[in-house]
């Protein structure tokens, strides 16, 4: 009865994960070593080797990682389809993500561009309408069949916009409604269990491993929140305790590098932002110093 087989093998090839503290919504996550994007950090940005432009772990325009950089990669079991709203800045999406980490099967179009050649028996498309479906409605063939599933990336208003293209009539929706966000970006008429993409994509593949192996999930997708995780704790341990709205922008401005705050600039502005990095740089040493003072801020009061 005894198996023994796995003994020799099972170790070697086993990912380093990300360790995340207690209070971490990712915490049970498996979502490879953060290390990698550390080290992109200290080394700064590098050109895109397409458009040129310098970035830190991926081109956001040209959605390609840069060779520099390790990233971990996700297989998908369906073609993963985003359209992105016009008006959702590149820099700020979180679908970009999964164009990055799972590339075999994502693809991303602008609106009104929308995927042809849609098959409506096997395609769904991510939306709370009143008659959307549920995981339970899909045909147990559904991803065997070449299932493929449809994201609307933009904000909540402008998703409805999305939603009532003609070119998407005919598609199912499908919703879920349990999982409520923890994206940072503050967006003023937001749902409470309003889903960055990222979120919703990677919840969506999580339901749908259950629904379809009728299996635990075992984290397979996690790491579709590969830069999310890391977006979240880098603005949460500096602002943990922080009420400003305004510093949460800054710092979140100051993660991505932001290019549309540089078009809105004057030409000098834009030259001396060249100095960007060196900024970002002096800021980083700060930003730890600062969770360590809010660790113990945090621990000082638990005991009081
Ligand atoms: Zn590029």
């Amino acid at each position: 009865m005894s198996e023994s087989t796995s003994t020799s093998t099972s170790v070697a090839a086993a990912p380093e994960l990300e360790k995340f503290p207690d209070w971490s919504p990712f915490q049970d996550l498996k979502i490879a070593s953060h290390e990698p994007l550390y080290a992109a950090e200290r080394a700064g940005r590098v050109a895109c080797p397409k458009c040129q432009h310098k970035r830190l772990f991926f081109c956001f325009d040209c959605r390609i990682p840069l060779a520099e950089r390790t990233l971990p990669n996700v297989e998908l079991p369906l073609r993963l389809d985003i359209i992105k709203h016009k008006g959702e800045a590149n820099s700020k999406s979180t679908a970009i993500h999964a164009a990055i980490i799972a590339p075999h099967q994502t693809a991303i179009y602008e609106h009104p561009a929308v995927p042809e050649d849609i098959d409506p028996t096997r395609t769904v498309l991510v939306f709370p309408s009143k008659d959307a479906l549920t995981f339970e409605d899909l045909p147990d063939d559904f991803v065997e069949k070449g299932g493929r599933v449809m994201f609307i990336d933009s904000t909540w208003n402008q998703a409805h916009g999305v939603n009532s293209n003609p070119a998407l009539a005919g598609i199912p929706r499908i919703k879920f409604t349990s999982e409520t966000s923890r994206f940072w970006r503050h967006q003023k008429d937001k749902p409470a269990t309003y889903l960055a993409t990222i979120e919703a994509i990677h919840h969506f593949f999580r339901l749908l491993h259950e629904r379809f192996t009728r299996t635990p999930y075992d984290g397979r997708y996690d790491n579709l929140l590969y830069f999310f995780s890391r977006q979240y704790h880098r603005i949460q341990q500096h602002y943990e305790g922080a009420d400003s709205k305004k510093n949460w922008r800054l710092e979140a401005m100051n993660f991505f590098q932001l290019p549309e705050d540089k078009s809105k600039r004057t030409a000098s502005e834009a030259e001396a932002s060249e100095n960007d990095e060196e900024e970002t740089r002096r800021t980083r040493p700060r930003l730890e110093e600062d969770k360590t003072a809010d660790d113990a801020t945090t621990s000082a009061t638990a005991t009081a």
